[in-house]
């Protein structure tokens, strides 16, 4: 059973206020250098040895999946941990995640599936904990167990959701299909016609990604005073260091700091992971990682009071939109304004009472500039699933805001989770792209095993980066 630590209401909020997250600096793109191997004692960097610390382990990257890692070995071992970021934590896709913690749209036997059950499972766990221990779960995840529904609105969509709802049913969820008149019940100001239907699974759950990351950050800096806990935000890493005497990675190099990591390096940066492992390991013989940015845009309405969501919704051709394999994956040469722009519709309304509606996919790098004609698009897509929503514009009266994230995307639709082959120090944990906060409590539990030497819950295999990708052992 895991446990978090943290005294009384009061000293869990003045922490709160003290270290709350930053926004985003800038929404200009952010592009991390690359990560190069130097030698320990380079001329370049003797300068800022000055800012040596020494950790067990250093994780890149203060996303859920960085974060998330950090926790787990500080509340599962004695190891003391550094995180660093380019920028602070909720900065990449995290920031822009909507919260669902869903197994409605996932495939029983698929290499994901048991990671999915597993890390639903942690999210449960570490919501109830929450509560024993005296606190709301809404107020300090943003933790809602709504239910999901996945919408069908053709007699195809309905077959294949009753299918689905028999193949989710045999794998142990409690899952139902409901026709368009059973969905009407649940769901009043949804709109799916009579062919229309929807499978539903009554256990999924919702966070709130700022709050559940403000929370683990505040957890991990209890430790802080116990010295087992550093972070080093606004300092990119821009190298590791190998020892003189056995070539081992002993260190990253940040643009102020050199973190000397005893134990292990965890490499969790995202959609930036695949250029920084460039130089990762000898020149020319980096791990091929071909994770590319997928720009999302989500709209979230504040105070929306014009319709009322009992669950948390999303259309059927999510799935194809999630899995899609494209041109530029055959061939990874091609140009990135080979946007293949996809929309989807996600509606969940938060613990505060915001609408919140997807969302978008494409590949256009990292920019970060809001694309007006999809926001509009995202929210013609809702108001074909919500009539009432046609009647509002959306214009300057509404209270809006629009996220940007970058999800990590990998071609074979899996993450990497394990060690780089001939650096078995060093481990990567990237690549979750539409399904990172659902995923991250158990790709945390499986990194920190290896790294512990423990057996892990899940099987690590179909996560190895050995043989995924070209050039990789
Ligand atoms: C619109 C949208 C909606 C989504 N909705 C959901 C959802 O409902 N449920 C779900 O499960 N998932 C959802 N996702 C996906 C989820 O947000 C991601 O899979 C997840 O956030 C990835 O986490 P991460 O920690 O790997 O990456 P990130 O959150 O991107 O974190 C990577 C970090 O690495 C840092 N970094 C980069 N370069 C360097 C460097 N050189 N040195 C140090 N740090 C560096 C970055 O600053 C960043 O903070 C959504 C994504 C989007 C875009």
């Amino acid at each position: 059973m895991e446990s978090f630590a943290f005294s009384t209401t009061s000293s869990l909020q003045s922490r709160f206020f003290v270290k709350s997250l930053q926004p985003p600096r800038s929404i200009s793109a952010v592009r991390s250098p690359s990560i190069q191997i130097r030698r320990r004692r380079s001329s370049s960097f003797s300068a800022l040895a000055l800012h040596r610390s020494d950790h067990d382990v250093v994780v890149v990257g203060a996303g859920i999946i960085g974060l998330t890692i950090a926790r787990h070995l500080l509340l599962n071992s004695d190891l003391s941990v550094a995180v660093t970021d380019a920028r602070v934590p909720c900065s990449g896709a995290t920031g822009a995640g909507q919260g669902y913690i869903w197994m409605v749209h996932k495939a029983p036997g698929t290499d994901t599936w048991d990671l999915a059950v597993r890390s639903k499972d942690l999210w449960e766990e570490l919501a109830a904990d929450v509560e024993r221990e005296g606190y709301d779960p809404a107020e300090i995840l943003g933790w809602k167990k709504t239910g999901s529904l996945l919408i069908g609105r053709s007699r195809e969509e309905q077959a294949m959701l009753q299918e689905r709802v028999k193949v989710l049913s045999e794998a142990g969820l409690r899952a139902q299909y409901l026709p368009s008149n059973l969905l009407h019940l649940e769901e009043p100001e949804l709109e799916v016609g009579t062919e229309g239907g929807a499978a539903f699974v009554p256990d999924d759950c919702q966070l709130d990604a700022y709050k559940t990351v403000s929370f683990i950050e505040k957890v991990n800096s209890t430790y802080c005073l116990k010295g087992r806990y550093a972070e080093f935000f606004n300092d990119p890493a821009v190298c590791l260091l190998r020892s003189d005497k056995n070539g081992a990675v002993e260190a990253v190099q940040t643009s102020n700091h050199t973190l000397y990591a005893r134990k292990a390096v965890v490499v969790a940066t995202g959609a930036w992971t695949g250029s920084l492992l460039q130089n990762l390991v000898k020149p020319n013989s980096a791990p091929q990682l071909p994770v590319r940015p997928r720009k999302g845009h989500l709209l979230v309405l504040e105070n929306f009071r014009n319709i009322r969501l009992n669950h948390g919704l999303m259309e059927v051709g999510y799935i194809d939109h999630q899995t899609t394999t494209t041109l530029s994956d055959i061939n990874l040469e091609a140009s990135e304004s080979d946007q293949e722009l996809s929309i989807s519709m996600t509606a969940t309304q938060d613990v505060m009472g915001n609408l919140v509606l997807g969302s978008s996919r494409q590949f256009c790098g990292f920019s970060r500039e809001i694309d007006e004609s999809i926001v509009e698009c995202i929210w013609n897509r809702a108001g074909e699933f919500f009539p009432n929503l046609k009647s509002v514009s959306l214009d300057s009266s509404l209270n809006q805001q629009v996220r940007i994230g970058h999800r990590p995307y990998l071609p074979d639709g899996k993450p990497v989770i394990g060690p780089i082959p001939d650096t078995p120090n060093v481990f990567l944990a990237a690549g979750h792209e539409g399904s990172g906060l659902s995923l991250a409590l158990a790709t945390a539990e499986m990194v920190s095993d290896m790294i512990l030497g423990n057996p892990t819950n899940v099987d690590p295999m179909p996560f190895s980066i050995h043989g995924r990708f070209s050039s990789n052992l």
